[in-house]
């Protein structure tokens, strides 16, 4: 920080700050984690200074060697770990990684038998007609995605989202009784939508899901079945999910973030298997820019550290916390999405405190509980204002978290929750978004905690 000081010091600064921030607060927001020392040195490396588009052993610059070992270690890892025919190293991110995919689809489904057709080896061989008409094919294509206040991700068909824009889009939910997903229902509006795509995985859905009850589905439409499982990457590799419920055996393409249960530095990868491979190991430069180095390499490292012993360990207490989590809550009278969890996120409907899932968000910040707002299903509050806040274990199982410390956090949420009173607006209607904590209450719990 020295180092950097001498340089530009407020950054120096807000880096100091922002390690005294995460390391004491109460870290529940389930997408983050705290990387180890190794993970942390690797990212900040000369590999950051090395232009090398391309795929291994075929780049576009020259002097790529030391690359090519770190992305083929990476890959390695990644195959090794998740037991995938193919893995791809290069995604800056999960949204990169799900692009990637999708583009990786669309050549392999539509582009590449498009070209065979034509007799063509590439679309710069096609005339501007062909290409005209094969970029209407591409363009025309369908996918099928859980919805997000279901707990889906933006990129799984989201309108606003290019993956809501690039494809005709439909979206499954889950059902309004149990809130749980009613594979009857995706398979009855598989049959009706016919997609290309479907694609299983969420953000905050608090169970586990069948993967191969979903690749079944996928096949009796002919569709590609695609797994996004950055949320839950890391019960895949702890071996917590497996079976029906470990995605990489039953998609076609699997993907996924390095960066929240994982464990690792932020960055994503895609999985597949073996007739995808090469569309995916295009995905430099067909979707991505030049690939991160450095960050490969720190994927690398995350990887080898989640193929040891003990990150099964690491992982199974993620979801048996869950559990602690869910259950304090449950007895202190919280209402939860679909009634408990089995995964790593706990979905709290704040509505029966009277809140709207900003007012609990922003109370609960106060008292350095770090949670992120969240839509329940048919959320009376919208996207914006909501109904939830969604709590993960990840981040705080690293830092030791058991039973008895989740039941305590279940117990310091509940005291915030039940001494906040919504605000009022400035024409002294109700608001949504203003609130107030009873005295003494942020400071009672901030010292609580400080001490776990
Ligand atoms: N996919 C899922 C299921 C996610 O939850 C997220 C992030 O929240 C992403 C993709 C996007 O990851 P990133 O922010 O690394 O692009």
């Amino acid at each position: 920080l020295e180092v950097i000081g001498s340089v530009e010091p407020r950054i120096a600064d807000a880096t100091r700050q922002e390690l005294t921030d995460q390391r004491g607060s109460l870290k529940l927001i389930a997408s983050e984690n705290y990387a180890s020392l190794p993970v942390l040195l690797t990212m900040g490396t000369w590999f950051s200074d090395k232009y090398a588009e391309g795929t291994i052993g075929h780049r576009f610059y020259a002097g790529c060697q030391n690359v090519d070992t770190v992305e083929a270690v990476a890959a390695e890892h990644a195959r090794e770990l998740f037991g995938a025919p193919y893995a791809y190293a290069q995604p800056h991110s999960g949204i990169d990684a799900n692009l990637t995919a999708f583009w990786a689809i669309l050549a392999h489904r539509v582009e590449g038998p498009e070209l065979e057709k034509l007799g063509a080896k590439n679309v710069n061989e096609l005339s501007d007609a062909d290409w005209e008409e094969l970029r209407g094919k591409l363009g025309n294509q369908r996918l099928l995605g859980m919805s997000l206040d279901s707990g889906g991700h933006l990129t799984h068909g989201f309108r606003p989202n290019i993956s809501g824009k690039m494809f005709h889009q439909q979206q499954y939910g889950t059902d309004p009784t149990t809130q749980l997903l009613d594979y009857d229902a995706v398979r009855a509006k598989a049959h009706e939508f016919k997609p290309l795509i479907i694609v299983a995985g969420y953000s905050a859905y608090p169970r586990r899901v069948n993967f191969a009850k979903m690749r079944e589905i996928a096949d009796e439409v002919g569709a590609t079945l695609m797994v996004d499982m950055a949320h839950f990457a890391g019960l895949v590799a702890g071996k917590v999910f497996t079976g029906d419920e470990d995605p990489v055996p039953h998609a076609h393409v699997t993907t996924t973030t390095t960066h929240k249960s994982l464990r690792g530095p932020r960055g994503g990868l895609v999985l597949a298997q073996e007739e995808y491979a090469p569309s995916v190991d295009r995905g430099c430069p067909l979707v991505l820019g030049g690939p991160l180095s450095h960050m490969m390499a720190a994927k690398a490292v995350a990887l080898a550290e989640a193929r040891r012993p003990d990150f099964q360990t690491y992982a199974q207490s993620i979801a048996d916390n869950a559990q602690s989590l869910a259950e304090g809550l449950l007895k202190r009278g919280g209402k939860l999405v679909t009634g408990g969890t089995d995964n790593h996120i706990v979905l709290l409907d704040v509505t029966s405190f009277g809140l709207t899932g900003r007012q609990a968000e922003s109370a609960l910040l106060d008292a350095g509980v770090v949670t992120n707002r969240n839509s329940v299903p048919q959320d009376p509050n919208g996207a914006w204002y909501t109904s939830g806040v969604r709590i993960g274990t990840p981040a705080l199982t690293t830092r030791g978290f058991g039973h008895d410390e989740f039941d305590k956090v279940a117990e310091l949420m509940v005291e915030v929750l039940s001494n906040t009173q919504p605000g009022q607006t400035k024409a002294g209607g109700p608001s949504k978004a203003t609130y107030v904590l009873a005295d003494g209450v942020a400071d009672r719990v901030k010292a609580q905690s400080a001490e776990m």
